[in-house]
């Protein structure tokens, strides 16, 4: 059994966030340390630790994330000027919070994406 981050207390509102959504599946909240003007985090509310760790079954929740994104994309109206999705996986891909979150960012031009 997976342990539990600071995103299960989120989901289940025991501690404070900006919270802009949340159904059955998933729950978006503002990042409390934004990287563009609308730094947003989608998340599966079955605690999945990473991208490593997904099953066929959590397909329903992983496509949820995508279209929560645009609608909250569209909220933000940053759609049409555009906006980037990033997973981050593992200590190579930068993650910090072992609890699936999808960062949707946008706002401002984000220039190329880094790779080194
Ligand atoms: P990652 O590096 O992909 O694991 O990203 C983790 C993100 O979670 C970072 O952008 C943090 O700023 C964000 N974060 C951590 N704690 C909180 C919190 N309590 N509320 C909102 N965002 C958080």
């Amino acid at each position: 059994m997976a342990e539990e981050t600071i995103f299960s207390k989120i989901i289940r509102k025991e501690i404070p966030a900006d919270i802009l959504y949340q159904d059955d599946l998933v729950t978006a909240f503002r990042d409390i340390t934004p990287r563009a003007p609308s730094h947003i985090l989608i998340i599966p509310n079955k605690l999945i630790p990473t991208i490593n760790d997904v099953e066929e079954s959590d397909e329903l929740a992983l496509g949820r994330m995508f279209t929560v994104a645009k609608k909250l994309a569209e909220q933000e109206k940053i759609a049409e000027d555009g906006y980037r999705l990033i997973v981050n996986c593992n200590s190579h891909g930068g993650q910090e919070v072992y609890h699936i979150h999808m960062h949707l960012l946008g706002g401002k031009p984000l220039g190329p994406l880094l790779m080194d």
